[in-house]
């Protein structure tokens, strides 16, 4: 059986790869290991092996795993993202114990998590959940939607806007998987035409990281090929 620190280590081969292929620099994409439904000793074994950045979907499930490895390992400087749907009243707990944010889909929200983050910890960074075509759940801004909410998401005080994030339907063909990521690319270069600075295109899981590196993809979320296959499912607190 493998270990995480195996996984890792072929994810990571994964990467250097298709970041070649891409002809990208590898520090253009940061590995996101998607901790969900997998306990704090998981967590600490993936931050033995190097890695430091985090992603929980389900809020009470994230929060007490944040302040467990917190408490195991005060010094990792492990940075979390909230990857998960986001009810409108439980912004706050998002707001005050994760570093990035990446389902933002309606302005609302985005005021909330602004109001909510404690300023001492530094802006909130922000990822615009866009509904592109062939879109595996509902969530999402439309591509129609998207410039009027990054202009008015970029305006919050306590928040940085980033991006763009997308959940593409599984595909197994690299070239549909390709199309769809290079949807999202091209909603991102489209907000950078209008002036609006986003640098991070947050896309790309463990069936389709290659082809979302190919497309520019500067945040890979990676769960089961680090982890392995998520045998239960825990609904959101
Ligand atoms: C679960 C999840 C992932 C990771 O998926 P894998 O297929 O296990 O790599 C990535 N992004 C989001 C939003 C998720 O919910």
């Amino acid at each position: 059986m493998s270990t995480i620190a195996d996984n890792l280590q072929a994810v990571e081969a994964t990467i250097a790869a298709a970041v070649q292929q891409a002809g990208r620099a590898r520090s253009m994409v940061q590995l996101l290991a998607v901790s969900k439904t997998f306990p704090a000793e998981a967590v600490l074994e993936a931050i033995a092996a190097g890695q430091r950045a985090f992603g929980e979907n389900y809020l009470q499930e994230g929060v007490e795993k944040i302040a467990a490895v917190a408490r195991a390992q005060p010094d990792a400087a492990v940075e979390w993202h909230f990857i998960g749907p986001i009810q409108s009243n439980k912004t706050r707990p998002i707001a005050t114990n994760f570093a990035w944010v990446h389902t933002v889909e309606r302005l609302k929200i985005a005021q909330r998590l602004s109001e909510q983050r404690p300023p001492e910890l530094g802006p909130l960074n922000i990822c615009l959940q866009v509904n592109i075509s062939g879109e595996a759940t509902k969530s999402g801004a439309t591509p129609n939607e998207l410039p009027e909410l990054a202009r008015a998401v970029a305006q919050l005080p306590n928040l940085r806007l980033r991006g763009l994030m997308a959940i593409p339907e599984p595909q197994a063909d690299p070239a549909l998987q390709r199309a769809a990521f290079a949807q999202l690319r091209q909603l991102g270069e489209a907000l950078r035409a209008d002036g609006i600075l986003v640098d991070t295109l947050s896309m790309g899981m463990s069936g389709d990281m290659t082809a979302a590196i190919l497309e520019g993809a500067t945040i890979v979320r990676v769960g089961s090929a680090i982890f392995g296959t998520r045998n239960y499912h825990k609904d959101s607190e």
